[in-house]
């Protein structure tokens, strides 16, 4: 099987393998002051370094989190006041937009969903309208759509928050390690990560806290009061250390990385653009991550073409919202019908994509394609 959902999971890095299976081998509770604790929490903080190092921020400033839907989840949680500003967009992750909706159910006026453009991009005019009326509260963007790849304008939206005094959130699971990124240089307040979406495993992430952020002590956890009572619970100390060499992995050449990765995207795109001249690629073309391909064929459902391609794995949309069977909510926002909405496959590469996987993907796409075309023509008939 030919692996093209990055963006659901990474396959697990070697180097993040090895270490993880290192470190299960080895007792030891980081917060346990014997030798094997000590060893454990030496260990917990050479990854905390690597994490940082990948991120371009200090050790201090990551907080360990099951991944980024918990990450998502604190982050909202502790910015959020009631009566100030809950600013995002509709095409979040489920993780930001059902915190979101949760958090303001008592008080909707407070969240404040931006519009989207048909390339998928975030519009941003609307802030200044919005930090006209009430100041402060918190602003929460994707840095990169999980399924059209599609980065925004954090810069603008970083820089108009701290005009208006509000917290700056950004959901950044499907670029770090992607794509360079310096939280330093960025200056969001608050950064979500996923580990296994760069090739650690899953079950791992980290909750990035600018030092200075004015950020309410809201943890969601509370417990043994690790993490700095950001977050209690026995540190995942296996799942850590494997997340710090995803991290160093990743960090190693990724601007050259990133174009590799596009440059076979490109080629996928345009061998099954070739092939099937209807079909139409979304989001903004100029300003995607490296790996994503999303792309619709009209008329004919994402199911069936996936079914008839097992050896692919791709996705249908997302697979976020795994079983349930709703059309994908961001395709909607970026105005796709439900038709075409349906009629979409998301193909997402990484490190270890290679250039004969494109080359298969694309003859399975144009074999599938054409076969459910005959299928449907046949019924119709
Ligand atoms: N945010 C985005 C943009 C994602 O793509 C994902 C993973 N699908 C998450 C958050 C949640 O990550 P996790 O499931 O690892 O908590």
């Amino acid at each position: 099987v030919s692996y093209f959902d990055y963006n659901a999971t990474a396959p697990i890095r070697p180097e993040a393998l090895a270490a993880v299976v290192e470190a299960m081998q080895a007792v030891g509770n980081a917060s346990s002051m014997h030798q094997p604790g000590r060893q454990a929490a030496y260990r917990v903080d050479a990854a905390r370094r690597q994490l940082a190092d990948l991120l371009g921020c200090s050790p201090g400033e990551i907080i360990f989190t099951s991944g980024a839907t918990e990450a998502n989840n604190l982050a909202l949680r502790a910015a959020f006041t009631a009566g100030s500003p809950l600013v995002t967009s509709p095409v979040e992750h489920p993780a930001v937009l059902e915190t979101a909706r949760t958090l303001t159910a008592e008080s909707p006026k407070d969240l404040v969903l931006l519009p989207v453009a048909a390339d998928g991009l975030v519009d941003l005019d609307p802030l200044d309208q919005v930090f006209a009326a009430r100041r402060g509260g918190v602003v929460s963007l994707m840095a990169a759509n999980n399924e059209t790849g599609v980065l925004a304008n954090l810069r603008i939206a970083v820089k108009a928050a701290r005009e208006a005094g509000a917290l700056i959130h950004t959901d950044a699971t499907q670029i770090i390690g992607r794509l360079p990124v310096d939280v330093t240089d960025l200056d969001v307040d608050l950064l979500s990560l996923s580990a296994h979406k760069f090739g650690g495993p899953q079950g791992i992430g980290a909750l990035y806290v600018r030092r200075g952020a004015p950020l309410p002590h809201r943890p969601l956890l509370v417990g043994g009061g690790q993490e700095r009572g950001w977050r209690a619970g026995t540190l995942n100390v296996a799942g850590i250390i494997g997340m710090g060499a995803a991290a160093e992995a990743a960090a190693r050449g990724l601007g050259e990385e990133a174009e590799r990765i596009a440059a076979m995207r490109d080629r996928l795109e345009q061998l099954v653009t070739s092939a099937i001249p209807d079909c139409r690629v979304n989001g903004r073309r100029d300003q995607r991550l490296p790996g994503v391909a999303s792309v619709t064929f009209p008329g004919v459902p994402a199911d069936a073409v996936l079914a008839a391609m097992p050896d692919i794995a791709a996705s249908e949309g997302s697979a976020c919202a795994s079983g349930a069977p709703t059309p994908s909510h961001v395709l909607l926002a970026m105005g796709l019908s439900r038709a075409d909405a349906d009629s979409t496959i998301r193909f997402s590469l990484g490190y270890a994509t290679t250039d004969a996987e494109i080359e298969h993907a694309a003859h399975a796409v144009k074999r599938a394609v054409t076969q459910v075309r005959a299928v449907l023509a046949e019924a119709d008939a």
